[in-house]
């Protein structure tokens, strides 16, 4: 047996069986690549689902989590450290909001958004609804699963938190509809993730602020999967050029510890008062100062500019690959928050694990969607080892056309 039989084996046993992995055991990580017990390196176009932005083993990290571990690594949220107060005022500032709150997951980040819109509703005479979006998704727990769209999320846990209804995705006629003053908040992911890499478009992203600014509703941005910088901009909705009243990040903050935040307007932040929310762990001194080291590397290495110019390398080359290959129904997505859809869930399944034969890493979503969401640190030359290969996984699977051919029209483009 193989150490990863073995630990298959013992898994299947003492695990909760909540996740079908990958048949492989990962050791290392350098750069862009991951690295098996055998010592074969795989080119990771995933990154830990977008939480390794500056990939694996990034000297700023470790040094930051040395430094830091050599001094405190928690002290619970009765006491003051160093970290919070430094983070908070390079979040608010990177994202126009005026005050934090930190958690150590993303869900966590939308519960307390999803109770400040509650509590905020109350004070303003609102009632207690939230719109959510389909093909959202916000998380795991009773209340963010309530909002993600995908029943098999929810049905077998029923009843998660009431008072949520769903608005066609983009489909502005029917928030129309469905809004009024029983509304406490509209939650939208500029672009979603899980979903599908969909971007809103810029007029229903206007709508939901005009009609939550008609009432006093707040505007909750899940920023989780694309904010701090995937998309190139810190956060999705500024390509949008509007400001939401509450935002919620979490997967690349931290550089792979946990930590998430809700970040507000001293508006909406009136409404929390001491003892009604808080967290042992969440904002603790370590993943604090790993979080400002991973905001330093990303300003002094102009990274968001890289992300940009990668991001339109990657995206113009999916484009080509398109009118190659008809399969290929839709490019999706803006920096490095990019997908392809496929026509059918079965090539998307075969595609993915053809990749994985081949030493890259990508992840399937939404049935029929290749996602790519690596490393800020990317070069062009990983982008043409990647769509290299799903050229030739594209053209052994299906007839392949010459360019111009069944084109359809390309992916949205958005800001
Ligand atoms: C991943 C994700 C979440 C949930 O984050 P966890 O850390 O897994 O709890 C919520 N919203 C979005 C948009 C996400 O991508």
């Amino acid at each position: 047996m193989t150490k990863l039989d073995t630990i298959r084996a013992a898994e299947s046993k003492l695990l909760l069986s909540t996740y079908e992995r990958n048949p492989v055991l990962f050791v290392r990580g350098e750069g862009v690549h991951l690295i098996d017990e055998s010592g074969n390196r795989y080119l990771d176009l995933l990154s830990g689902i977008g939480v390794n932005a500056l990939g694996y083993g990034h000297p700023a990290i470790e040094q930051a989590i040395a430094d830091q571990s050599r001094k405190l690594i928690h002290i619970s949220n009765l006491y003051f450290h160093e970290g919070q107060a430094e983070l908070a005022m390079r979040l608010t500032e990177m994202s126009g909001m005026d005050r934090a709150f930190f958690s150590n997951s993303g869900t966590e980040a939308w519960e307390a958004a999803l109770k400040l819109a509650r509590a905020y509703a109350r004070t303003k005479g609102l009632g207690t609804k939230f719109l959510a979006l389909e093909h959202s998704f916000h998380g795991r727990t009773m209340g963010s699963v309530a909002t993600t769209h995908k029943e098999k999320y929810r049905e077998p846990f029923a009843p998660v938190m009431p008072g949520v209804e769903f608005v066609r995705f983009d489909d502005i006629a029917d928030l129309k509809a469905k809004f009024s003053t029983e509304v406490c908040a509209v939650l939208i992911e500029a672009i979603q993730g899980e979903g599908g890499i969909r971007p809103v478009s810029q007029e229903f992203m206007q709508a939901a602020r005009e009609l939550t600014r008609s009432t006093g509703a707040l505007l909750v941005a899940d920023e989780i999967q694309a904010g701090l910088g995937r998309t190139g901009k810190w956060f999705a909705y500024q390509h949008y050029g509007i400001q939401p009243d509450v935002t919620t990040i979490a997967k690349p903050l931290a550089g792979g510890l946990p930590l998430g935040a809700m970040l507000c307007t001293e508006e909406a932040a009136a409404a929390i008062h001491p003892g009604m929310h808080g967290t042992t762990f969440g904002g603790g001194p370590l993943s604090c100062a790993v979080a400002l080291a991973v905001i330093d590397t990303i300003e002094r290495g102009q990274l968001l500019e890289h992300v940009t110019t990668t991001g339109a390398y990657f995206h113009n080359a999916l484009e080509q690959l398109q009118t190659n290959h008809p399969a290929i129904t839709e490019v999706r997505g803006k920096g490095l928050m990019l997908a392809i859809e496929l026509e059918s869930a079965e090539l998307a399944k075969h595609a993915a694990a053809e990749m994985m034969k081949r030493r890259i890493l990508i992840n399937r979503t939404s049935e029929t969607v290749l996602r790519f969401l690596p490393p800020f640190i990317l070069t062009t030359a990983h982008v043409d080892e990647a769509v290299a290969a799903l050229n030739e996984i594209l053209t052994e699977s299906g007839p392949a056309q010459t360019a111009g051919h069944s084109h359809t029209p390309g992916g949205h483009t958005i800001g």
